[in-house]
């Protein structure tokens, strides 16, 4: 067993509540290994979770670089409560208005958003015409906004919205119409099935379906059947895995994505930044499937 040393570094994720989160988990597998190839003796980063309220953030952000800390990531509630802390952020987090993962430089805490990547890397794997696929998106929340930056990186000029109140999804509509090259047609969940036939990509970014309320489902068996035959569905949840969703959309012989691939490569995008090296993919693939 790899051991921490004297020298090794920190890295960690803070959020409140922390408890849940498979980060760790799936960082220190990936230290783990990485020290293990290169026959260390010794750790060099091992990654920490911290509970950290709203109160404490600025207090924990400041001492972080004091403790040597060289990067973290941060979860909810403070994705956005963590810009006015931070030196500079990237042109991908502005897009998003939030902030995933934080390093340090000589000027200061930068932050970014690998959410954008994360979402983007199985997608990018399959060959589909982008620029004539329209996705639909459930839910306008947090991560909404990072699969829009997506789906305008991806080339989709449209992509339609659905959700529960016409007030949010005009707010999501008129903040992301100045920063994100993709037009944004908003609808609330009556009008969903009228566009199901001619939905190629359909994303799931609400918590419809997720442990403990695994038998929900944002779309009904006979919903599912609605999708053109090619037709992806992306569920972001990570848990279950796969969710009741993406068990109709396999069954139905549709192509199906599960959140896991989305965490694995946010995270690896977000290690790789921090130790300046590839992350082992793999090997936070199967930590966090152990999880499950
Ligand atoms: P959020 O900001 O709270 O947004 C959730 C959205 O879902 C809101 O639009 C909300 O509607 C809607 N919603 C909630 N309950 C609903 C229901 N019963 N019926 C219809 N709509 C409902 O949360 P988030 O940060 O965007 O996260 C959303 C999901 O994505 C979570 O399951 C999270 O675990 C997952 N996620 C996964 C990854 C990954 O790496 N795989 C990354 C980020 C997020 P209202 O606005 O009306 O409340």
């Amino acid at each position: 067993m790899v051991q921490i040393s004297g020298a090794t570094k920190l890295l960690g994720v803070m959020g409140y509540p922390i408890e849940h989160s498979l980060s760790p988990v799936m960082h220190n597998a990936a230290l783990s290994a990485l020290a293990t190839q290169q026959a260390q003796a010794f750790l060099e980063y091992v990654y920490i979770p911290w509970p950290v309220t709203a109160e404490a953030l600025p207090t924990v952000v400041s001492g972080l670089k004091d403790l040597g800390c060289l990067g973290f990531n941060i979860t909810i509630p403070h994705k956005q409560a963590i810009i006015p802390l931070l030196a500079e952020t990237t042109a991908i987090a502005q897009t998003v208005g939030a902030v995933n993962t934080v390093w340090l430089t000589d000027a200061g805490w930068v932050g970014t958003n690998t959410d954008v990547q994360g979402f983007l890397s199985p997608l990018q794997s399959l060959n589909r015409d982008w620029p004539h696929i329209t996705p639909c998106i459930l839910g306008c929340g947090g991560a909404a906004r990072a699969v829009l930056a997506g789906c305008a990186q991806l080339g989709c000029p449209h992509a339609h919205v659905i959700g529960r109140q016409n007030a949010k999804l005009e707010q999501l509509r008129k903040s992301c119409a100045n920063t994100l090259s993709i037009e944004i047609h908003t609808h609330l969940w009556q009008k969903l099935s009228h566009f199901l036939p001619q939905t190629d990509l359909l994303i799931n970014t609400t918590p419809v379906g997720m442990s403990p309320h695994t038998q929900a489902s944002p779309l009904s068996v006979a919903e599912v059947h609605l999708l053109p035959a090619d037709a992806i569905v992306y569920d972001l949840i990570y848990n279950p895995n796969p969710t009741l969703l993406l068990q109709a959309t396999a069954a139905s012989g549709r192509t199906a994505i599960t959140g896991v691939e989305m965490l694995v490569q946010q995270g690896a995008a977000a290690l790789s930044l921090w130790i300046n090296q590839p992350a082992p993919v793999e090997v936070m693939r199967q930590a966090l499937l152990a999880c499950f």
